[in-house]
């Protein structure tokens, strides 16, 4: 039994168990293999106390056994662990008490009670982790998402993790995306005997459906209304909701959509947003470890509801601007200026119009342009072709709820104690961005009308500036050169991917051919370092340019000296990998003590340890050997 995951989107991942010559796609839901629970003909896992002829269990929990094994005598023993509601239908109660005692190294039962569960998590190699009073645990959303992330770091990264009895079509997308894979249809099966009807985000009692919504196979072939269906007619409806939830599920994890499904599913339940948002503020790292730096071209991240501006990714861009990002030291007055849909910023009319007005200034290049949204707070100019700044899409109302302008004012209060200026200028509502009580620096606002865009705005930005720079005439102001402007872009973009003394390095006696966003850099040699390819907003460095860098150790993954790189590297291979690499990002490969060359993480660093299957990094260029 092994676990090939084929895509991961934060903490979910979906993929394949493998048992013996079969295929299980996961995440996946069991069905009892039974009559009258009889499974329908898309079941892809069925618990059994036994295989029958009509039905050859792929998984089968029960009597004998729990995966199908090579020695038939070697049981799992759940008995004493799994709480089963007393709800339930006696010969589902039975199956599930029916468990043997019997050690398995394989399938590890949890107690919910954290202390013990984490004594019995031991075995790293073991490949499933069943939480036996999950429903209980459920009760309680801090409880319940403290105990899963904290099972997920404690185990391997291809362990599988089934909570019985709580998935329901409402409670699948989020269950999933906080990290469990396998769930079982108990809830489909109360609430036929309790004449329940499944919809896709929540239930409905029979009598109370004016007009039935469903065409699955059941309902599409009778005109008999719901309130008036037998057992096994509600049954399988229900099994056919649930079912159809797992499959969107999947989807969204291969579209990297599932954070997007999730904030619409909770809305039906407090208890759902409840645990979102325990996840997002007190764990994370455990998701922003698993979130990717970059996504593909055609992502669009939509902070469409109050979660998404808790994302990690968002938190992420914020952290690292405050961390490891500074201005250019040549900028010396700040501007604040509105986003635009358009992304990136700058390819938008409204920010030409605002670099219009900024070039007619006499020292345009002391300008340093911030550009104030949300969820995202500050976003310097050099930052906006990174993810998510290049990607994300709000509802644009031109009003600002009070807590967006609470986390702008906390950003920029934070940005300023990070980066000193002269003069700040805002070019946004007033309402909008403050000057601190404590702020020494002068500020202004050039908003003549409520449009940013307005002939008139424009025309008072341009006056405020040069009256700034008119007072400051005496100072050591000096419009950098543009290529002078571009190396500094480059040494954000790299500063904000690998933090400041790798960026440094890099650059030194560098230059930056190329025309915006399509930057290169070379050496004193002519020999390329790396590239910002596209939009991608991040540097993809060259075999010279990660030899450049590689005395450093950082963002490097070391590799088994046994076997001849092509392609991919395999996570068994990793040797160590450097726990802050993210999926995504560039990291530099040695094997044993040499480099080897430069590729793209296709894991985060510690799951390249915690992973026996699949590509770690994608190589992209070696070094050439010398001699
Ligand atoms: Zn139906």
């Amino acid at each position: 039994m092994n676990f090939q995951c084929v895509a991961t989107d934060g903490p979910s991942q979906t993929g394949f168990l493998q048992i013996k010559n079969e295929k299980v796609k996961t995440p996946g839901l069991l069905f009892p293999a039974k009559e009258p629970y009889h499974p329908p003909s898309f079941a892809e896992c069925f618990i059994s106390s036994s295989t029958t002829k009509k039905y050859t269990p792929l998984i089968t929990i029960g009597k004998n056994i729990f995966f199908k094994q090579n020695q038939p005598d070697q049981k799992t023993d759940i008995n004493n662990h799994l709480i089963i509601p007393d709800a339930l239908p006696e010969s589902v109660k039975n199956y599930l008490q029916q468990f043997d005692r019997q050690q398995n190294k394989n399938i590890i039962v949890l107690s919910s009670e954290p202390n013990i569960a984490s004594q019995k998590i031991k075995s790293n190699e073991s490949a499933l982790f069943i939480i036996s009073n999950a429903t209980q645990l459920f009760n309680n959303p801090k409880k319940f998402i403290t105990y899963i992330a904290s099972l997920r770091e404690q185990i391997n990264y291809d362990a599988l993790v089934y909570t019985p009895s709580i998935a329901t079509p409402e409670t699948l997308g989020i269950l999933t995306y906080i990290g469990c894979d396998l769930f079982d249809v108990t809830s489909a099966i109360l609430a036929a005997r309790n004449q329940q009807f499944f919809l896709p985000q929540t239930m409905i009692e029979t009598k109370k459906i004016v007009e039935n919504p469903c065409y699955c196979p059941v309902c599409s072939q009778t005109k008999k209304h719901p309130s008036n269906f037998s057992f096994d007619q509600l049954l399988q409806h229900n099994y056919f909701m649930l079912h159809q939830e797992l499959q969107i599920v999947r989807n969204a994890i291969q579209n990297n959509q599932l954070r997007d499904l999730i904030e619409q599913r909770i809305r039906f339940s407090p208890q759902l947003v409840t645990l979102l948002r325990h996840l997002d503020e007190s764990h994370y790292d455990y998701v922003e470890k698993r979130t990717p730096v970059s996504m593909p071209e055609s992502y669009i991240l939509n902070a469409t509801t109050r979660e998404s501006g808790n994302r990690s990714e968002i938190k992420r861009f914020q952290h690292r601007v405050n961390s490891r990002y500074q201005k250019p030291k040549e900028k010396k007055i700040l501007l604040l200026l509105p986003c635009s849909s358009r992304k990136p910023y700058s390819f938008s009319k409204s920010h030409q119009r605002f670099q219009r007005a900024i070039s007619k200034t006499k020292l345009p290049g002391v300008i340093h342009e911030v550009i104030v949204t949300s969820p995202l707070g500050l976003v310097p100019r050099e930052l906006e072709l990174t993810y998510p700044a290049s990607s994300y899409d709000i509802s644009v109302t031109g009003e600002w709820y009070e807590d967006e302008k609470l986390m702008i004012q906390q950003q920029l209060t934070k940005f300023l104690s990070n980066n000193t200026y002269d003069a700040i200028i805002s070019h946004l509502p007033k309402t909008l961005v403050q000057p601190n009580k404590n702020s020494e620096k002068p500020w202004y606002f050039s908003l003549t009308d409520n449009k940013a865009t307005s002939k008139k705005s424009l025309q008072s930005l341009t006056a405020i500036l040069n009256q700034i720079l008119d007072k400051k005439q005496n100072q050591d102001y000096s419009s950098p050169s543009r290529s002078h402007q571009k190396k500094q872009q480059v040494h954000e973009i790299v500063a904000y991917q690998f933090g400041r003394t790798l960026a440094t390095t890099l650059l030194r006696n560098s230059v930056i051919k190329g025309k915006y966003p399509y930057l290169k850099i070379f050496d004193e040699n002519n020999q390329q370092l790396g590239m910002i390819p596209d939009q991608r907003g991040l540097i993809s460095l060259t075999a010279e340019g990660g030899n450049k860098i590689s005395h450093l150790s950082k963002y490097t993954v070391t590799i088994d000296t046994g076997f001849t790189v092509k392609g991919s590297i395999l996570s068994p291979g990793v040797i160590t990998a450097d726990p802050s690499i993210r999926r995504g990002d560039d990291v530099l490969v040695n094997q044993g003590e040499n480099f080897l060359g430069v590729g793209v993480a296709t894991m985060n660093g510690s799951e390249m340890k915690k992973r026996s299957y699949g590509e770690a990094v994608n190589m992209r260029h070696k070094i050439k050997k010398e001699g």
